[in-house]
């Protein structure tokens, strides 16, 4: 998650230069630049709207028949998180063995990427490390189903993708902002619309992961995404709450869904991330 959200950043950034820089027809996606690395050697199996690309020989060739089942339940479960009918593209799936083999083709050496306007996600795999494809699958479904967030919805496009997810390591989603919560890591809901960048990734990341289950559970997607598109600066439109009403709500929520009494290392999820 940490590698990731550094990487969904870096990627708003890439994709807004580029599209200033370059016309459509100019602008080359990575999954195309992937597909054109003859490198590679990938191969792929496919199953309906799913296309995954491995080496050969690979941890991922070798579960390809699962990976792909796996990719297709997490379109179907992110669809139903966002209250969407469908997603009409082919999505491409890629799995590296290792970072430096990221580095290759994002240009860094991150454990996940998401690539929506080429409808691709890429992720490194190996028996040592769980693969983030529910969470990226999150960032290219909500973003091109759902558009650039406004500028105060910032704060969702990490969190959605760390909802979806739902856990790190052992620990679910509330756990984790739960214990954040009791260690008094959290500061008021405004803060997190307003400085989530601030905030560091872990905190960020699940403190607005929380609140978004929170308020996908309480008002439903259709709320959600009325968020998204609308901004998050006045709720009252969107929830029929002011943010105070809906702080409190949430800790209220999270009161009964994770309790307070659990204890989690979060050095150990600074080192060793979610995988
Ligand atoms: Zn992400």
């Amino acid at each position: 998650m940490k590698r990731c959200t550094a990487s969904l950043i870096g990627f708003v950034f890439i994709a807004l230069a580029l599209a200033s820089v370059f016309s459509a027809q100019e602008y080359v996606s990575l999954v195309k630049r992937a597909l054109d690395d003859s490198s590679f050697h990938w191969r792929s199996f496919e199953a309906e709207d799913v296309r995954l690309f491995y080496k050969p020989d690979s941890f991922a060739e070798r579960h390809r028949v699962m990976l792909v089942r796996s990719a297709k339940a997490s379109v179907e479960e992110v669809l139903k998180f966002l209250g969407e009918p469908g997603y009409d593209r082919i999505l491409h799936v890629f799995y590296v063995d290792t970072r430096k083999e990221m580095d290759r083709i994002i240009g860094r050496p991150v454990a996940g990427y998401a690539d929506w306007t080429g409808s691709g996600v890429f992720l490194v795999l190996n028996p040592e490390w769980r693969s983030f494809d529910t969470h990226e699958i999150t960032h290219v479904l909500s973003m091109s189903l759902w558009g650039t967030p406004d500028p105060t919805s910032r704060w969702m496009v990490e969190g959605v993708a760390v909802s979806c997810d739902g856990w790190c390591q052992e620990y679910s989603v509330d756990e984790i902002a739960s214990y954040l919560l009791s260690q008094d890591q959290l500061p008021p809901l405004h803060e997190l619309f307003r400085n989530f960048a601030e905030l560091g990734e872990i905190r960020a990341g699940f403190y607005a992961a929380s609140v978004i289950g929170f308020v996908r559970n309480r008002y439903g997607p259709d709320a959600l995404r009325d968020l998204w598109m609308n901004g998050s600066g006045d709720l009252s439109g969107s929830l029929g709450s002011t943010i105070d009403e809906i702080e409190a709500s949430w800790k209220k929520y999270l009161k009964e869904t994770a309790g307070n009494e659990i204890q989690i290392d979060l050095e150990n999820i600074e080192e060793l991330e979610c995988g």
